[in-house]
């Protein structure tokens, strides 16, 4: 196990849709190191998922995580949860307004997530799920399976909320955290 580079902003395959794997695939050595590498990676970088093209990988795998987080204290736990060649629609029309980060972008800023969305992915083991996700945790779905289609937050963010960690937490932080918060106990999620 160990940890990757990750892919800053500008690097192409961070613009590629990624590819699916196939059951062979998935179940070779040297796709399950990636995985876990994946998950070293996220872990050193304290993010909250990750995705392939995050380390030059251009599969559609991805990652996701939250335990206490010191990155994102107001993150509702998710299990660690490996998606392979996931999909994911609305179920409704509700959606909120947050705020994200990501490891391949200095920058964070406020953006529109769906509030109930519905995903449906392999696991690392190959096995099918169809999942529910609200609220804060569906966001972070949204972000990682964004990056495997080949998005990023910055085509999402109103540009004018662009803000560097430090100034955000310095300026935005507060009301942000509030606000957030009162939504998390709300949605449950
Ligand atoms: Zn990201």
């Amino acid at each position: 196990m160990s940890v990757l580079d990750i892919t800053p902003i500008g690097h192409p395959i961070l613009r590629s849709p990624t590819r699916p794997v196939s059951a062979e695939e998935l179940a070779s050595p040297e796709i399950q190191r990636l995985i876990d590498n994946m998950i070293d990676t996220m872990h050193d970088a304290a993010g909250a998922g990750i995705a392939a093209n995050q380390v030059y990988s251009g599969l559609r795998i991805a990652i996701v995580e939250v335990t206490s987080n010191p990155r994102y204290p107001y993150k509702p736990a998710i299990p660690l949860t490996v998606i392979v060649n996931p999909i994911w629609q609305p179920v409704d029309d509700e959606t909120f307004e947050t705020n994200e980060g990501c490891l391949s972008v200095p920058l964070r800023g406020d953006l529109q997530r769906h509030t109930n969305i519905k995903v449906e992915y392999l696991d690392r083991m190959g096995e099918p799920h169809e999942e529910i996700k609200r609220g804060l945790t569906a966001g972070t779905f949204q972000h990682e399976i964004d990056h495997l289609d080949g998005n990023l937050i910055v085509d999402r963010i109103y540009p004018r909320t662009l803000a560097t960690w430090e100034q955000f937490d310095a300026h935005q932080r507060d009301e942000f955290v509030a606000r957030i918060s009162a939504f998390v106990d709300q949605v449950g999620s």
